[in-house]
């Protein structure tokens, strides 16, 4: 069933040969059928016939619909002018739609309209030969309307309906679990969609649901609903041909998460690796009962196959007591930092937390050093910053015996950390940032802001700062730039240079490897996330 699932273009048609052109473009970006929005053509001089044509000419199979403004459409009609429009509109050409979409609400109010509707599709108390089936519609551009099962019933109970459509607009990712449940329903023939920022799992994964389609914007057309994804995002981004019911379901949740280059770099990976596996964006409102309430609805849908996500600001301490009230594991290093970025549900569904930033810091400085994580006892390292970056960064080098000084704005905070961290291998003292130029460090990592986009003319070292030199190593965590004015001058000094890119793709690489048992495919998340950088 899940294979079967179409990609219908949306387009609103302003004239033929606009709506002609963009649906040949659709049938060459992989669209399997056209939606014709017909709204503005009801009231137009031989909008009918303009109707007739296109059906005709159009390069892939159609789904007329026009849409009433109090649906959320563009066409002012009252519902008798608005069938006599489709009638004329549908029966008077050559050629027949595939579909017609029509909206439940009017074809429940009146017999007559109803009859209308019937007289134009083809359904079992149908005489006429008719090929075109009707997709009953319903759509809530606010919230999920609070009758969605009646209505979805109503749709299934109407012997001439083909195909039930529902549509709403997400509030939360919750609502795309209603929507694959509606899915799951089968009654009929099924489109269950969410609108929004929020809605585009639904979107997604209406191939893993056994959808009969989803709607995608043409690429470079703004679509024809909010949240519509282009026919590319679907085919290239989202793995779409791919897609099946037991792909597994990742993300990246935080809030907000629009920005996060996790989305390109996992779902190109699982394209190497040719692994069974869809990458999402998943916001989540900040609060812990919303992390949980969220989490928890994702968890319990078993054949959604959520097996983990890479969980970002402001969720990474939300992670930790989620897991550990679901009475799952959560690494040690994890617990003492008090963040982890990467939940794991492992095959008999128990959960892991973790955090994989410590890890690949560490990892991005021992490997550009050529030696072993065990020889991090040796080194003097100097951590610039004391917020959450350079929370895990202190735990994992002091954790492997390094002295750590750690250098902050506000002293108190580094000192914290100090007390903290100091453990019976490595020793964590604190320092105000003005002393950093007498800092006698090996390794200096940078854990502020300082140099990033937009504000890259600023450094945490000056360019001439004494402590710079061969066989002195520079580690800049900020990646955008990626090659920021604190690494410049330490190159141009002598220094070894390592980029935040490094820990980005290493922290990203132990969660691929975490959820697959597979060796990531670093490369691959290099060459992806220096092309979104530039
Ligand atoms: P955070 O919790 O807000 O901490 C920021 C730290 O920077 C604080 O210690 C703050 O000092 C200090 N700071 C901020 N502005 C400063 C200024 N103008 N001058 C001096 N110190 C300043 O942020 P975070 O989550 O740790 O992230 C810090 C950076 O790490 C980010 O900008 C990001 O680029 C980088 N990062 C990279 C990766 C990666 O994978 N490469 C991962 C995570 C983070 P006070 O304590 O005095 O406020």
């Amino acid at each position: 069933m899940g294979l079967m699932t179409k990609i219908a273009a949306a387009i609103m048609v302003s004239n033929l040969d606009q709506a002609l052109s963009l649906a040949a473009k659709a049938a060459e970006l992989g669209a399997d059928l056209v939606e014709y929005r017909v709204d503005n053509l009801a009231e137009a001089p031989d909008g009918a016939k303009l109707v007739n044509t296109l059906i005709e000419k159009s390069p892939l199979p159609c789904i007329i619909t026009c849409r009433a403004a109090w649906e959320g459409g563009e066409c002012d009609c009252d519902d008798q002018q608005r069938v006599s429009f489709l009638e004329n509109a549908c029966l008077n050409g050559e050629t027949r739609p595939a579909y017609l979409d029509f909206e439940l609400a009017s074809h429940q109010k009146s017999f007559n309209i109803r009859q209308k509707v019937e007289l134009m599709v083809d359904h079992p108390g149908q005489v006429r030969e008719v090929e075109t089936g009707l997709i009953l519609s319903s759509h809530d551009f606010d919230k999920r309307p609070v009758d969605l099962y009646q209505r979805v019933e109503a749709m299934a109970h109407a012997a001439a309906c083909r195909v039930i459509k529902v549509a709403w607009q997400a509030r939360s990712l919750r609502d795309n679990i209603e929507a694959f449940e509606v899915l799951e329903s089968q009654y009929k023939p099924t489109i269950a969609l969410c609108m929004g920022e929020d809605g585009l799992p639904s979107r997604v994964l209406a191939k893993k649901f056994g959808a009969l389609l989803t709607f995608a914007a043409i690429d470079g057309q703004p679509g024809t609903a909010p949240g519509q994804p282009t026919i590319s995002d679907l085919k290239k981004f989202y793995r779409w041909d791919k897609i099946n019911a037991q792909t597994k379901v990742y993300g990246v949740i935080g809030h907000p998460v629009g920005h996060s280059m996790s989305p390109a770099i996992f779902n190109a990976a699982f394209e190497a690796q040719d692994y069974d596996g869809v990458y999402l964006p998943m916001r989540i409102e900040p609060s812990y009962e919303s992390f949980k309430a969220t989490v928890h609805s994702w968890l319990d849908l078993p054949s959604l196959h959520f097996k983990g996500a890479s969980v970002t600001i402001p969720h990474k301490e939300n992670l930790i007591r989620f897991v550990t009230e679901q009475g799952g594991e959560v690494e040690q290093l994890a617990r003492k930092i008090g963040a982890a970025n990467t939940l794991t549900v492992r095959d008999d569904g128990s959960l892991y937390a973790s955090n994989s930033d410590y890890a690949g810091a560490l990892d991005a400085v021992v490997q550009n050093m050529g030696i072993p994580r065990e020889e991090v006892k040796d080194l003097r390292v100097a951590v610039i910053g004391a917020g959450g970056a350079a929370r895990a960064i202190v735990a994992g080098f002091s954790h492997y015996g390094a002295t750590v000084v750690v250098y902050n704005r506000t002293l108190e905070k580094a000192q914290k950390l100090a007390e903290e961290f100091t453990n019976p291998y490595g020793k964590v003292v604190a320092a105000p940032m003005d002393k950093l130029c007498d800092s006698c460090c090996q390794v200096f990592i940078n854990c502020t802001p300082l140099g990033m986009h937009p504000n890259v003319e600023s450094s945490p070292l000056a360019a001439d700062f004494a402590g710079y030199g061969p066989g002195i190593v520079v580690f800049d965590t900020v990646y955008n730039p990626r090659n920021t004015l604190l690494l410049r001058q330490a190159r141009a000094a002598g220094c070894l240079t390592i980029q935040g890119t490094e820990m980005f793709v290493r922290q990203a690489a132990a969660q691929y490897s975490l959820w697959t048992n597979e060796q990531a495919p670093v490369d691959t998340f290099t060459k992806v996330l220096l092309d979104k950088l530039g």
